[in-house]
């Protein structure tokens, strides 16, 4: 079945005393559900499991209330109480035959004691990581040894949870036992200070106490970053050499990566597959244990080619894993086409970084596993034949026909264009973008194998096109434009003074359509989105100069949430884009635009030849809107229903778009969802107090 070429995926390998059945390990990842949600957690980590994943792991699990990380929600083992939660996923992962790795942390000054309300701790005096007005005191000796004891007793914890691998966390800037080896976060002058073996010494510690403590039944992992980009101040790559050495053969595994997590899971507008391997490629030549290592690994003969050439031993996968939990038995089964290969659009970080469950672009069953029974390889067949039309062959049109057809619907799907794809087949084609073209490949790739789909291009359809057509259920997901007026959440009036006046406005849909302004252009974005750094980058590349005026305080706020946002400010600033924070776009004058400083009310004169508007789009919804008022023709057309979804209905990511189609596929003739579409955790009282309240409360 698969091709002998990836035979070497397919080899066991022992992990201390478990043996992993192929070299294909889940690495930690957040999720946004961890200790709140533990049924959807472990729901989400079984289908890894079921797809073939040798190893699944828990994203960071806090080992201790002073390493307290809310609002972000992760794993917890504070007392035996959160045993359970964790058991719930250990054999569900158990159950497809792999093993269970669970990430113990404490993350010292980068957690946040908000819920938990002690005080932080750290190696040295300092400032919490996140902004929040609070500082870490420094950890005496006892600290120290409450520490380990927190970290031995957790990892006892794990291994009676069920978990076969549990690690040590010094990576990501996020524990203390990667704050120990940092200059800049170890002032100390004790035995825990200074040189670089007192910096290793508690990471030593910790290695040998969990070895200690489960080596018998579980292997030891240690995740390790090797470089901070921070020069002297941070984990550099010369000294991690030397801490490579100094541990080589301590744990079982090496899992080692860069940090922080912007230069880890970097989004594909700012690195490929395999970007990792310059900074990891020494470990394997330092220790006989085996090593995994990252790189949005899709392709199997970059991996085969990865551990041919002794980079790694196991292809380490957060994102690949999440946009398809199957790729392993994909592979397995030489479906290698079937893959559905991460976009690298970090939606998925989004989840954890707004505090709401996983989510992602390529795969929307992510994160509904167990809310809404979605399966990414499965689908309830159809009830009863029909016919259904999609009209437009964009991520919501395509998706929605695809999960049609695999539900053995009859579907018609009828695109406008000489091309399938909608905005992603546009936006592609724009900097740094050309990977998303995965979500409309992935969907042909699948449309093409079944018999029950029908794609028709150039094939712009009318209201009475759809009623001649004859099909029972009609799908309008015709997509959106963007606004000319100025109209976003800065000019709720739009902005008049544009209107017809010098200088000319041009929108997204111009550069994609081919229509370039010239000279010097400046981008006003009220959206805060990705769309206008990238068409900043896309008139910087046309040889445009660049004005960035945005009225919000940063820069494509929302990047913060996917991890862009440092890689965005750095490339424009690379671009010799030129960023105006805090301004408002409020007159035309013959020489360029009037910008005024939201705060002060401080109006400037700006130079440019053109305006690229990047405010808010409009969905393109006549066809609908035409259908809806005709709806008296609809049985004799034999049509019982019409829906809108995707950027038709609202604008939004490509994300919602492919989800507002599964969701279509997936409810096409179910019966109503009721107001609450999706399973919920529910909280008891204890038992014998039914009320939840002591009576000294009620
Ligand atoms: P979404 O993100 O919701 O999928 P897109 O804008 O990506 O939306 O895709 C919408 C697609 O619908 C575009 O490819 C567009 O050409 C097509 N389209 C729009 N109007 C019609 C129509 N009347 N008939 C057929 N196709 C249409
Ligand atoms: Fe990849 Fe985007 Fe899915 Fe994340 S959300 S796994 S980056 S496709």
């Amino acid at each position: 079945m698969r091709d002998p070429r990836y035979d070497v995926l397919f080899t066991p390998m022992a992990i201390g005393p478990v043996v992993a059945k192929n070299r294909f390990f889940q690495v930690p990842h957040c999720n946004g559900m961890g200790h709140a949600m533990p049924l959807a957690h472990a729901a989400m980590r079984e289908v890894k499991a079921e797809g073939g994943w040798a190893v699944i792991s828990t994203e960071e699990c806090e080992i201790h209330p002073s390493g307290d990380l809310t609002p972000f929600v992760e794993a917890r083992l504070w007392d035996d109480r959160d045993i359970p939660a964790l058991a719930l996923m250990a054999d569900k992962v158990h159950a497809h035959g792999a093993l269970a790795a669970i990430e113990l942390t404490h993350n010292g000054p980068t957690a946040s004691n908000l819920f938990s309300r002690e005080v932080l701790i750290a190696p040295s005096h300092q400032p919490s990581k996140y902004g929040y007005p609070t500082q870490a005191r420094a950890m005496d000796k006892a600290d120290i040894r409450d520490y380990r004891r927190w970290h031995r007793e957790a990892a006892i914890r794990a291994m009676r949870a069920g978990m076969d691998v549990v690690y040590v966390y010094a990576a990501h800037d996020l524990s203390l036992a990667m704050h120990f080896l940092q200059r800049r976060r170890n002032h100390r002058t004790d035995e825990y200070g200074g040189s670089l073996e007192n910096r290793v010494r508690l990471l030593r510690e910790l290695l040998e106490d969990t070895r200690d403590a489960v080596g018998h039944r579980c292997g030891v992992a240690l995740r390790f970053a090797t470089e901070e980009m921070l020069g002297p101040e941070g984990v550099e790559l010369a000294e991690a050499r030397d801490i490579v050495a100094m541990l080589a053969e301590l744990p079982d595994l090496w899992d080692v990566n860069v940090a922080a997590w912007y230069n880890d899971s970097v989004p594909s507008r700012f690195a490929g597959e395999g970007a990792q391997e310059p900074f990891v490629d020494f470990v394997k030549r330092t220790t006989t244990k085996p090593v995994v290592g990252v790189g949005r690994f899709t392709s199997p003969d970059t991996m085969v080619s990865q551990i041919r050439r002794g980079i790694v031993d196991f292809i380490g996968a957060a994102r690949p894993s999440i946009a398809d939990p199957f790729l392993p038995k994909k592979i397995e089964e030489g479906r290698v086409d079937d893959i559905r290969e991460c976009i690298g659009c970090n939606v998925c970080v989004s989840g954890d970084n707004t505090i709401s469950p996983i989510r992602c672009t390529q795969n929307p069953s992510m994160g509904e596993e167990w809310r809404k029974g979605w399966h990414p390889e499965r689908i309830a067949p159809k009830h009863r034949e029909a016919r259904v039309l999609v009209v437009g062959g964009g991520p919501a049109g395509l998706e929605a026909a695809r999960a049609l057809g695999q539900r053995g619907y009859e579907v018609s799907l009828a695109e406008a264009r000489r091309e399938l794809g909608g905005r992603v087949t546009r936006e592609a084609r724009l900097p740094g973008l050309a990977e998303w073209a995965r979500v409309r490949d992935w969907r042909l790739g699948q449309i093409r194998k079944m018999a029950n789909v029908a794609t028709y291009l150039d094939s712009p359809m009318t209201a009475q096109d759809v009623l001649d057509f004859g099909a029972e259920h009609v799908v309008i997901a015709t997509g959106c434009h963007w606004r000319r007026d100025g109209y976003g959440r800065s000019n709720g009036l739009g902005i008049a003074a544009l209107v017809g006046a010098h200088p000319p406005v041009f929108t997204l849909d111009d550069l994609m359509d081919g229509r370039w302004p010239g000279g010097r252009v400046l981008v006003f974005d009220d959206d805060y989105g990705y769309y206008a750094g990238v068409a900043a980058e896309a008139l910087r590349a046309k040889g445009n100069a660049v004005v960035f005026a945005t009225p919000d305080d940063v820069v494509g706020a929302w990047g913060g949430y996917t991890l862009e946002y440092r890689h965005v400010r750095k490339r424009l600033a690379a671009l010799e884009v030129e960023t105006r924070v805090s301004v408002n776009l409020v007159e035309a004058e013959a020489s360029g635009v009037v910008l005024e400083d939201v705060w002060t009310g401080r109006c400037e004169s700006v130079a440019c030849d053109a305006v690229l508007l990047v405010t808010a789009r409009l969905p393109d919804d006549a066809l609908f809107r035409e259908l809806q008022s005709r709806q008296d023709a609809w049985p004799d057309a034999g049509i019982a229903s019409v829906d809108r979804l995707g950027d038709a209905e609202a604008p939004g990511m490509i994300v919602h778009a492919v989800y507002a189609g599964h969701r279509y596929a997936q409810g096409l003739g179910e019966g109503r969802e009721g107001e609450v579409p999706f399973r919920r955790h529910f909280h008891h009282a204890p038992s014998g107090d039914p009320s939840g309240r002591s009576s000294t409360q009620a």
